[in-house]
């Protein structure tokens, strides 16, 4: 089956009861026994839920793994995977992620004795220098956030394979429509489904899909155990969004492709960050690992400050200013203030994420629409 077949119908089958062709929220916290032990499949809803059982399957089938286990948010699910680990263990991240990711990493885990090294993962064959006989885990995110650099999956994976250590793609940026680390040697594929997967910014949700059998039984272990799981609902909301999943990231991607080139042709423009443009550093791997190059795009103006960084952020109508991506809506954010402000200014400056830097969410809208308003926004 083709992506777009298995986006609309893996993981659900008609209600065997009324035949609904749309799965029921099974909006329950328990279910009744025939006798002590003998149930449908079903005992407690923090251990399962047919709702949230058909979206882990629809979330295996569209990441081409085994096993998808659903969560409460992007980072429960992060949690999730480091709770693989033990005091001593040492994980090697990309050095430009997800602000939240960096805070649990730095925040939470390391006061539990788990050590962070943030490498700069463009050249992928370095990463086998910061390996050490505690390393455990190599964490990476691409395209990177908010830098829209392009990590080799493929190259570090081989790197992980031959040092026994398990890879973790956060793949919430390209979505399963443009990429699929799993097929290029990854363990664990992480999603904030908040974002493109759900896509409709009304649900906060995370997941991971594992193709390995013992590991999804270690990761629904600590699924169960800690408890971090989505209601019926919200599960609900993200096999609904996934539904549409393809047809939305083709217009992302278009609509992605005409901002940038706008973007580039502004004389107040200085840097577009968009892995999409023959002369980024990363675009050949961009063109071997991904199938399209989506519609993140940051930038900065000419004018390197932080007032006219401002400027641009109040002025845009179509453009909201809000945090977080992947919606219909197109949105406009400042990392250094908003999604990335728990990142050190020292470690933002080294990667480039400088105070005037923009991100924009470019959204499924007409796009000579979104092109004005930013032209009038920039000025
Ligand atoms: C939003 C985001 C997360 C965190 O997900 P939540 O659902 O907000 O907890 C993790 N990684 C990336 C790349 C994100 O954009």
């Amino acid at each position: 089956m083709k992506l777009g077949t298995k986006l609309i119908h893996a993981g659900v089958s008609p209600d065997p009861t009324t035949g609904a062709i749309m799965t029921p929220i099974y909006q329950t916290s328990t279910f009744v026994q025939n006798a002590p032990g003998d149930h449908k499949g079903y005992e407690y809803a923090r251990t399962q839920n047919p709702t949230r059982d058909a979206l882990q399957n629809a979330l295996a089938a569209i990441e081409n793994g085994k096993h998808g286990l659903s969560f409460g948010s992007g980072l429960a699910a992060t949690d999730a995977v480091i709770k693989l680990l033990n005091p001593g263990d040492e994980v090697i991240a990309s050095n430009d992620l997800y602000g939240g990711t960096y805070r649990i990493f730095t925040k939470v885990f390391q006061r539990y004795g788990i050590q962070f090294r943030f490498v700069d993962m463009q050249n992928a064959a370095s990463v086998a220098d910061h390996v050490t006989p505690q390393t455990k885990l190599i964490w990476i995110e691409t395209p990177t956030n908010p830098m829209l650099n392009i990590i080799d999956i493929a190259a570090v994976a081989k790197i992980a394979k031959q040092h026994q250590l398990l890879l973790a793609v956060d793949n919430t940026f390209a979505s399963p429509y443009l990429q699929n680390p799993l097929d290029l040697g990854a363990d664990i594929v992480v999603h904030s489904a908040t974002k493109y997967l759900g896509g409709h910014s009304d649900v906060v949700h995370g997941a991971l899909i594992v193709k390995d059998d013992a590991l999804a039984q270690q990761l629904a272990f600590i699924q169960n155990s800690c408890g971090a799981v989505p209601g019926p609902q919200d599960c609900f909301l993200v096999l609904r969004g996934i539904k549409t999943l393809h047809v939305r990231m083709q217009r992302h991607c278009e609509n992605g492709e005409a901002v940038a080139k706008f973007l580039r042709s502004h004389s107040k423009v200085d840097k577009v960050y968009w892995c999409g443009f023959e002369d980024h550093p990363n675009h050949a791997i961009a063109r071997e690992q991904m199938r399209g190059f989506g519609g993140m795009i940051s930038f900065t103006l000419k004018s390197d400050d932080l007032a006219a960084a401002k400027k641009v952020l109040s002025q845009t109508h179509l453009f909201s200013l809000a945090e977080s991506l992947g919606g219909v809506e197109s949105l406009i954010g400042h990392p250094a203030s908003m999604t990335h402000a728990s990142i050190p200014r020292e470690e933002r400056l080294k990667n480039g994420l400088t105070d005037s830097l923009i991100r924009l969410s470019v959204g499924i809208e007409d796009v000579d629409d979104l092109i004005s308003d930013l032209n009038t926004a920039i000025g």
